[in-house]
């Protein structure tokens, strides 16, 4: 054998340890489907926040050896390493942050989309898996009411979506980068950080920021952005973009969506609307009430993993003016050239910074086609129940006062002490939750305020939980109030 043809041998030898065969796989599968099992069984009794110093560390230091390692040794170190120290998501404890999910289901995808390795990212590739992504968001396009126009994509969260969004509404309002500084863009203090990041890497941050007031309830104040563009377009200015929240972080405020859209028709702002955390209410009809005007938005961003519970990784967009979108993300280059031919659909790649990117699209379809949407509109409405039940209970507990009725599933609350500083002792309280450990709230800032908050998204969660937390609420905060 001549010695290259040696070597070729011999490295594939090797090589082919990277392609188990089919009692290897077994052998493989049935410890991480135990894994997962037992996660899964026991994750009632997991703590909801662990302290970083109780593990994690050696995941920085675990080093990668030559020769390969039992599969059991690596579960033993995702578990102790990886999914017992800090937040436990998947929990039905998990009230804090805008809860995401984790359905199962999604993991089959995720476990078929990987093994095919089908390439979503261009038609001429895999026309089915493109096919698969875009009925997805002709599906989310029609519950949020926008024409079979519409063109989107299936990010990985809402943060691309937004500046999917923003890059969209600057290349169809012709913003260039010498207009920049005379070009506005109109906010509340509520939108969500992802927005300026988003006009930060599409370098609009020089744009004039005009953070509109917010009523008593924390939507935009309609009244004060006509004003707001009024003003400055008699001073010169070009306003174009106009960013609201269907659902904001901090307390779930719904902007007032029809006043808004009729302002930015009246004088040529573009509409982007922020739904990521909100819009798959739509899928109740108590949210979709709630969300009336979504259509009329001329972008929209909503997370697949918030809304409909799936695992962390997929957001979706939807944009009204095609050529927008195609205008900042569609790049033929010389080595695509097999892939250009006719193009019945439009290509992810076409829509998005990605060229390769994961097949998101099968984790969405298989719990909706395995499921049904009767259980995805069933949760979604106990989850707004759930905030409105918690918000009245609440505040029969003595000494707790609560924010606004909560519009979607935020609920925010705090602890007025008989005496001492009542920032503080929510803070004590929040910890005190948080050592329990059996359900995990956040807090934030409102009005120079420290607030507690409730938000009930995790597909897990039911009314035992939140009969929990009332009840440890009310016990904790008698203890703090025992001990000062
Ligand atoms: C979560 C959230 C985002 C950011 O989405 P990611 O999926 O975390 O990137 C943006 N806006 C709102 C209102 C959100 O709730």
């Amino acid at each position: 054998m001549n010695p290259l043809n040696a070597r070729i041998r011999s490295l594939g030898a090797v090589a082919r340890r990277l392609d188990p065969q089919d009692g290897e796989r077994a052998a493989l599968l049935q410890p991480v489907m135990d894994y997962g099992n037992r996660f899964l069984d026991g994750l009632a009794t997991r703590p909801m926040f662990v302290e970083p110093a109780a593990g994690g560390a050696s995941a920085l230091d675990e080093p990668f050896l030559e020769g390969p390692s039992a599969i059991e040794d690596l579960l033993h170190i995702v578990d102790t390493e990886v999914d017992t120290p800090g937040l436990n998501p998947a929990s039905a404890g998990h009230l804090g942050y805008i809860p995401g999910g984790g359905l199962f289901h999604s993991a089959l995808g995720d476990f078929l989309a990987a093994v095919t390795n089908r390439y979503s990212g261009v038609f001429f590739a895999s026309p089915g898996a493109v096919r698969m992504e875009n009925r997805l968001l002709r599906w989310m396009g029609e519950l949020v009411g926008y024409p079979s126009t519409a063109v989107g994509n299936l990010t990985s969260g809402g943060s691309i979506g937004n500046l999917i969004g923003v890059v969209s509404a600057r290349d169809a309002q012709g913003i260039s980068s010498k207009m920049i500084e005379r070009a506005p863009i109109y906010l509340t203090r509520h939108a969500h950080h992802s927005v300026d990041k988003a006009l930060r890497i599409a370098g609009l941050d020089e744009c004039p920021i005009r953070h509109v007031p917010m009523d008593g309830r924390y939507r935009m104040d309609a009244d004060a952005l006509e004003r707001l563009v009024v003003a400055d377009i008699s001073s010169g200015l070009r306003p174009w973009l106009v960013v609201a929240s269907a659902g904001s972080t901090d307390v779930g405020a719904v902007d007032p969506m029809p006043a808004i859209a009729d302002i930015a028709a009246r004088h040529g702002l573009w509409f982007h609307l922020d739904a990521a955390y909100g819009g798959f209410f739509a899928l109740c009809d108590e949210g979709r009430r709630i969300l009336a005007g979504m259509d009329r938005s001329d972008s929209i961003v909503m997370d697949p993993h918030k809304g409909l519970f799936l695992p962390y990784g997929t957001g979706a967009v939807l944009v009204k003016n095609r050529k927008a979108v195609l205008h900042a993300h569609r790049y033929d280059a010389h080595y695509m050239q097999d892939t250009f031919g006719p193009r019945n659909e439009d290509s992810p790649a076409d829509l998005s910074p990605e060229l390769s990117k994961h097949f998101r699209g099968l984790r969405v379809w298989m719990p909706l086609k395995v499921c049904g949407l009767a259980p995805f509109r069933a949760a979604l409405e106990e989850k707004l129940l759930l905030a409105r039940y918690f918000h009245d209970a609440i505040q029969t507990v003595p000494g707790f006062e609560v924010g606004p009725a909560p519009e979607l599933s935020v609920c925010t609350f705090r602890y007025v002490p008989k005496s001492g500083d009542a920032d503080a002792f929510n803070a004590r309280l929040v910890r005190a939750i948080r050592e329990d450990g059996r359900v995990f709230l956040s807090s934030s800032q409102v009005d120079g305020h420290f607030i507690i908050r409730l938000a009930v998204l995790a597909f897990r969660t039911h009314l035992d939980t939140i009969d929990l937390t009332i009840d440890l609420l009310r016990r904790k905060a008698a203890t703090i109030e025992a001990d000062a």
